[in-house]
Order: structure tokens, then sequence, then C-alpha cells
């Protein structure tokens, strides 16, 4: 057992190979020599020493990425070339799937059998698919009104700089880096400080891949600094960023006063999750029992459990469906359940198999979480379930339901990022819409029910990217992923997201003596 009480993992901790910024195919320490520690959540204690990029490395990498931008043979070999080193950096990634999912299991503590099972193996997809469609990007044959041939050329952005956070390592990374290689983009990423780990393993296995030197670069390094660095640099031609709403708004703000660089901007969320009477409770259960966080498809069926899934990743996840209204006929059965799930989940060591949900990534964000439960109680909300720390070491939270919510109150307009519910009570349809709606976030909503007319009124009404409809989690690489209103804009998933690497030129020449 270890100091939480729960048993200690037996498994080997890999040894972490790199820790240095990875600038034109090598992995070089900072100029500035400064290096900051990478933490294990589960223990407090740190795991590695990381070379610290600021902007002086930010600069450096630019170059780097310039040069091979404008001068290096990505953005000009055959796109099948680029799709066959994409291919084979994916093929690598399989290879290391126990590794990889071990680095983000201590330096996130994500679940390692859920890593292991679903996320690492599915970055390997993501970068197959945008491979893919590597030789497939193509503009357009017009027809203007007067005598000119006209046509679309689809051509990379240039150089791109990407900012991710720590909540899924792994799958933003591929998220940001697989379109924008297919586009034939060079491109700088900084990883969050709180995960670098992955990102750097990544970037040795594309070395080995074959993608050329000064194509990917990797800076781990801090918001302020680096970050800062990336959003105002004037030879970055675009920057894709996902993170917080309000650093969203300073990543805007420094493009604007910089070189005016296009920004796409993957913000938080407070998710609606709508449960109407017609619902099959029992049922819902019944597959949740089968699909829970094994499923092979990545689709966490709806039940009472799901919204326990949420917590299952610690409940940080943009998408949680933290508000969640359920309709009155079978609101008491509902709570009742899910009190009941919350009750008997297993919160521990990531690396346990049997344990449902790890621990907060650092002191930060445990913090916050906690305060904002203390807060919930202040504002006469009724805690259900949870609401303490787990242990007495790492930062373990139980999963936690407030029942008795008003939607004007902080836990349910707030991003709160961590294994707390928020449940409301609602009586007709438009009520649902209208509590859905009253949100300053539109990142994805989940309606379960039988009746294909709620269901249609319910997507067609609610102000988000992703509508889910008797699932949630559904994400697939075809499927367009991005929100609206303060959830920003831009999509990371789907071709949508290869586009966001593309610029349109339009080619028009005159025809003359033309046979139409
Ligand atoms: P964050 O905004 O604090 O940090 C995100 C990244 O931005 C980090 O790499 C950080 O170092 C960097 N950063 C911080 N300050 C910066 C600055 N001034 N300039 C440039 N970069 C800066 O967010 P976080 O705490 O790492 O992640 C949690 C947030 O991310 C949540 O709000 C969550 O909803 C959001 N998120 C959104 C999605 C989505 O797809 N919509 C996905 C995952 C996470």
């Amino acid at each position: 057992m270890n100091s939480n009480g729960y048993p200690a993992s037996s498994f080997k901790i890999p040894t972490v190979k790199f820790t240095k910024l990875f600038i034109n195919g090598h992995f070089v320490d900072s100029l500035s020599g400064g290096e900051f520690e990478t933490i294990d959540p589960r223990t407090g204690e740190v795991i590695a020493r990381i070379a610290e990029g600021t902007k002086e490395d930010i600069d450096l990498a630019v170059k780097a990425s310039r040069l091979a931008f404008d001068h290096g043979p990505w953005p000009r070999m055959p796109a099948v070339e680029r799709a066959r080193i994409m291919m084979k950096w994916a093929d690598l990634i399989d290879q290391h799937v126990e590794e990889i999912a071990a680095l983000d299991a201590i330096d996130a503590g994500k679940l390692y059998h859920m890593l292991k099972a679903i996320e690492i193996p599915a970055t390997a997809n993501t970068i197959r698919y945008y491979a893919g469609a590597a030789d497939k990007i193509h503009g357009e044959v017009l027809k203007p009104a007067r005598e000119f041939h006209a046509y679309t050329l689809l051509e990379p952005v240039g150089v791109v700089g990407h900012i991710i956070p720590w909540n899924f390592p792994s799958i933003m990374f591929v998220s940001k880096v697989s379109p924008c290689l297919a586009a034939g983009c060079t491109m700088v990423l900084k990883p969050a400080e709180q995960t670098p780990l992955s990102a750097l393993f990544y970037a040795h296995l594309a070395k080995l891949a074959g993608i050329p030197d000064g194509v990917l670069n990797v800076v781990p390094g801090f918001g302020a600094t680096a970050g800062a660095a990336i959003c105002s640099d004037m030879d970055i031609d675009k920057v894709s960023f996902t993170g917080s709403t309000e650093v969203g708004r300073e990543v805007m703000r420094a493009a604007a006063n910089s070189n005016l660089k296009p920004v796409s901007l993957e913000l938080g969320g407070k998710s609606p999750f709508i449960i109407f009477d017609d619902a099959d409770l029992d049922k819902a259960v019944e597959l949740a029992l089968m699909a829970v966080v094994y499923n092979k498809q990545q689709h966490i069926f709806i039940s009472d459990n799901y919204l326990l899934l949420l917590s299952g990743f610690q409940g940080e996840v943009c998408a949680a469906g933290s508000r969640v209204f359920v309709q009155e006929g079978i609101y008491d059965e509902f709570e009742k359940r899910l009190v009941e799930k919350a009750k008997a989940w297993v919160v521990g060591d990531p690396f346990d198999p049997n344990v449902q949900q790890g621990p907060q990534v650092d002191k930060k964000q445990f913090e916050k979480i906690l305060s904002y439960i203390e807060h919930g109680k202040r504002e006469g909300a009724t805690l259900l379930t949870g609401g303490k720390r787990v242990g007495n070491k790492g930062y373990y939270i139980e999963p936690t339901i407030f029942s008795n919510v008003k939607e004007d109150m902080l836990i349910a307009q707030d991003e709160i990022f961590g294994p707390v519910i928020a449940l409301m009570k609602f009586k007709t349809i438009e009520e649902a819409i209208k509590s859905a709606n009253n949100s300053r976030y539109g990142l994805v909503a989940g309606v379960v029910t039988k009746s294909l007319d709620t269901a249609n009124t319910m997507s067609r009404s609610i102000r988000a990217g992703v509508v889910w409809i008797n699932c949630y989690f559904a994400f697939e690489n075809d499927i367009p992923y991005g929100g609206c209103k303060m959830s920003g804009f831009g999509k990371d998933s789907g071709l949508e997201a290869l586009h966001k690497y593309l610029h349109v030129k339009s080619v028009v020449t005159p025809i003359y003596n033309s046979p139409w």
C-alpha cells in the first residue's frame, strides 16, 4: 500500500530519456542554461529537470523552422513522400506505446491503462489520418462571369507556432502537429510546463522516422516567456493555441500587436449534459458497463456511470459535461444512482488498473478545485458526496456532486477543470435549451433522449461546436472538434483542421478566343 492507502503500483516507471529542447533536429540545452522541474502529481516529487526555453530559444527554433520552410525539402517534396514519413512516425509510436503511456501517466497523473489502450494508439491513428490526407490537398477550378481562367491553390501557411495544455499531452500534440505537417508547414511547439515529457519523446521518434531537421521543433518552457515569444514573433505565420480562455485572449492580443498572424483558439468549456425523462437508465447502465473506459470505439456511452467517467479523467477535460440537467420525472432516481456510483469510485495511483481516477495535475490545480468546492458550499449548493482531498500525499480529490445548484452560481458558470458535477433539474425542453445556452462557453453538449424530435430540436438549438446525442466523448479523427462563443474558434480535428494550415491563393488569367 502507498501512503494514500491504495495498492502501490508494481509498474516500473521508465527512465526519462529526453529532457532538452529539440531544435533543428537536435536535443540542446537552453541558451540561458536554465531548467525547470516537472513534478509527479502522485507524490509531488520531481520526475526530471527540463531545459527551460525562453525567447532566445524560441528565436533559434523559429529561425530553423523558417529555413526549413523557405529552403528545405518538407514543403516541396511530393505529398505522398511526406505521408510515407508520417506513417513511419505513427508506426514508431505504436512500437513505444507503453513507454509513452507511462510518461504521460507520471507527468499528468492520467490513468496508465487508458493511455495505453486508448490515447496513445489514438495519437498514432491521428497521424495516419492526416498522412492519408496529405496528397489530397487541392484547390478548385472557378467559374468567373467574365473570360478568365481562374483557380485556387492551397499552399502551406508557413511557419506555425503551437501552444498546448497539459490535460491531453499526447492527443493535443498530434492534433496540432499532424495536420500541420501534412499541409507542408514547419513548426515550433511549446508543450505545457507541467507535461513536457511525451512531446520530447515524439520529437525523438519524428527524427527517427525521417522528418527533416527544422521541420518540427519542440521547446518546453513557461507561458509568459516561451509562449508569449511565439505569439509575438514576427516570423511565425500562424499560431494554433489550446488552453484557457484568459490566455487565449492574450494570444490574440499579442498576434494582433505583432505581425497580425492568424490565430486559432481551442479554449475552455462548461458543457451542458441534458438527460430527458425518456432516457432508459437501466439500459444506459448496461451499455456503460460494456463500454466503460476500455471501449474499443472510444465512445463512452451514456449513463449515470458516464458522468463519473468525466471524473475518470480527473475532470480535466475541456469537453467535460459538468453542468448536468436532468428532467424532473427521473431526477430523483438519477441523483440516487449517480451518488451511489460516485461513492464506489476508486481514486488512486494511475498505474493501478483498478483505479478509475488519478490525481489532479499539480498543486495549483488541486487547490483551485478545492476552493471552488468550498465556494459551492458557501453559495448554498448541497454537497451530495465528495468534496475532500483523498489521502495525504499527491493531488487526489474525491468525485464531487452538488445538487440544488442555481445557474448563476460560480460552480455552474466557471470551468472548474476537476471532478465536480453541478446537478440541476428542468421541466420542459424550452427550459433545457435556455439553461444549456446560459453560459459564456460553447464547446460541446450532450443530450440523452429516445425521441428523435427532442434530439433534433436540441442539436439545432444548443450553441456549441459539437452535440453528442446518446453518446459522449465520441471523438473521431474525421469529426471536426472545436467550440464557439468564448470556447474559441477553429477546429482541431477532421479535414477542417488541415485547412487551418493552408492558405488559399487565387490564380487568374484571361482567356482570349474562348470557344464558349
Ligand atoms: P493555460 O491557458 O494556462 O495554458 C495553456 C498553454 O498556454 C500552456 O502551454 C501555457 O504555458 C501557455 N501559456 C500560458 N500563458 C501564456 C501566454 N501569456 N502566452 C502564450 N502562452 C501562454 O491552460 P492550461 O491550464 O494548461 O489548460 C487548461 C485549459 O485548457 C482549460 O481552460 C481547458 O478547457 C483548455 N483546453 C481546451 C481544449 C479544447 O480543445 N477546447 C482542450 C484542452 C484544454
